[in-house]
């Protein structure tokens, strides 16, 4: 079995321990990766703090920065077939998914490169006697935790931005899906970044993350996962008063007026439930729709949900990949389990296919809007579905769980649609297309999704502070 390494200070990097790492498509072991601890950790952070300190991020050109990060893209580029074919097998998703990660993680990139010289601050006029200007500065050292069900794309997402702004990097990649990830890491170093720009490791989030996330040396914290571990690393950031960015989970809905184009919907259905197994935190969770439509719409889903195949993610016509592991497969069908002991009605799935990995079946259930299955967070290839009268009701039902991430409405009569846009909760508000947007269009949450925004232009300020000069220009008298 093959043996991935963690990086730390420009080595990779064995540990006394490891971790197995099961292909969820097969419940066999794949690989094993080195399990760091808090040594490791301390080691990565002074490696961090050392090249935070040289200057080698800050003091170069901007235009430096960015050649090295157009370098790194173009070297994740190269490895997509290699990186694919782990992810994909470490991670349960379909290939073609996989390849997606590696291009969008290459796309994040060059997306930043071409902002890392463009952070410009401003002069603000004070009169003759002054001259005040603004700066933006990197954070220094930049922790980074990332979750198992996007690694790689999730980990650039961060990583080039931060970079791109002379930031230093501690990843730590997620216990349940960190091997493509080390690939990741290899070709980004190999554009040339200074001495301890990037650090990989890979450890338990109980440990290590939160060792990394309360140390003396971090200087911004960057989690992605889900709301319980979110909310640990604030109470651990408040002793310090860390910057933090905060990209947890949602429970997003759709909804569908009596004008949409059903096919329209059930296009985004199949992408925005069904994608990943679910697997997504800005996946659409809850479709709601107009009474009058609902009967046509609920067997349309279900047949829908019906038609699709399951199978490993490197056979080509796998529309249902496994879930990640055999406890988020047994989480998510407790929570079928639940929804129908509060009386939710069952459409279709709802079980575990008899095949080895971690599979569960497209799942569609009926539920009231109140009931556990609508509010909480599935992350499974589980639809939640409930009709609405008025549009002052959707918008409720819609916005009536403690989540924010994203929302989504379907109509033709683009005044009305965009009327209930503007009323949904959430970072972003999809119209006749979920997931429409993509890594140059802000996203982050409001609630319990979250805060701060990654993607797009507006991500990069995230990873800097703003110093103000001002200069008293005459000191002695004229
Ligand atoms: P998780 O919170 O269990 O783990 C995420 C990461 O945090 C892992 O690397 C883990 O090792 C680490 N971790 C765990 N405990 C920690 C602690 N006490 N201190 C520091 N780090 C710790 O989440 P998950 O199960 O990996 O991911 C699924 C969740 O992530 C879902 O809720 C999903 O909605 C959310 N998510 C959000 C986004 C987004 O952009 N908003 C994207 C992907 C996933």
């Amino acid at each position: 079995m093959d043996h991935y390494l963690n990086y730390i200070a420009d080595q990779w990097c064995d540990a006394e321990r490891a971790l197995t790492i099961d292909n969820p498509a097969s419940d066999q072991p794949c690989a094993t990766v080195a399990l760091a601890d808090t040594h490791d950790a301390d080691r990565a952070m002074a490696a961090a703090r050392a090249c935070v300190d040289s200057g080698a991020l800050t003091q170069v050109r901007p235009a430096i920065r960015t050649e090295w990060l157009l370098k790194a893209a173009q070297a994740i580029r190269d490895i997509t077939e290699q990186g694919a074919r782990l992810c994909c097998t470490e991670n349960g998703k379909r290939l073609q998914d996989a390849r997606d990660e590696f291009s969008e993680a290459a796309r994040y990139f060059e997306y930043y490169a071409g902002m890392a010289d463009k952070l410009e601050g401003s002069a603000i006029p004070l009169g003759d006697e002054y001259l005040d200007f603004t700066q933006y500065l990197p954070f220094g050292v930049s922790v980074q935790i990332v979750p198992w069900n996007f690694p790689v794309s999730i980990c650039a997402r961060s990583l080039a931005p931060a970079l791109a702004a002379g930031n230093a990097v501690v990843v730590k990649s997620p216990e349940l899906s960190p091997l493509a990830m080390t690939l990741l890491i290899r070709a980004v170093v190999s554009a040339g970044f200074p001495p301890g720009a990037v650090q990989l490791l890979c450890g338990e989030g109980a440990e290590v993350g939160q060792h990394l996330a309360t140390h003396p040396q971090v200087d911004q914290i960057v989690f992605t996962g889900s709301v319980a571990t979110g909310q640990s690393i604030l109470r651990n950031a408040a002793a310090r008063a860390t910057p933090s960015v905060m990209e947890l989970g949602g429970k997003s809905a759709a909804v569908v007026l009596d004008d949409a184009d059903i096919d329209v919907v059930l296009e985004s259905v199949r992408n925005g439930i069904f994608f990943n197994s679910g697997q997504v935190c800005s996946a659409l969770s809850r479709l709601l729709v107009q009474r009058s439509r609902y009967e046509e719409v609920k067997a349309a889903v279900v047949a829908l949900a019906e038609s699709l195949t399951t199978g490993p993610g490197d056979h080509q016509q796998s529309d249902i990949t496994p879930l990640v592991s055999r406890q988020q497969q047994q989480r998510v069908l407790a929570m079928v389990d639940r929804a129908h002991a509060e009386g939710a009605r069952l459409l279709t799935g709802g079980d575990a296919p008899e095949l080895p990995g971690y599979f569960v079946a497209p799942t569609v259930i009926e539920a009231e809007p109140q009931m556990t299955i609508a509010q909480q967070e599935v992350f499974g290839p589980v639809l939640t579905l409930m009709p609405f009268d008025s549009e002052a009701q959707a918008i409720e039902i819609a916005n009536g769980t403690p989540f924010g991430l994203v929302a989504g409405v379907f109509g033709q009569q683009m005044d009305r649609t965009l009327g209930v846009a503007r009323q949904l909760r959430g970072g972003q508000v999809f119209v006749n297309e979920w997931f429409a947007g993509g890594i140059e269009t802000p996203f982050g949450g409001v609630g319990l999704s979250g805060f701060g925004r990654e993607k797009g232009q507006q991500a990069i300020y995230g990873y800097v502070h703003t110093r103000n000069i001002a200069i008293r220009l005459r000191t002695q008298p004229r």
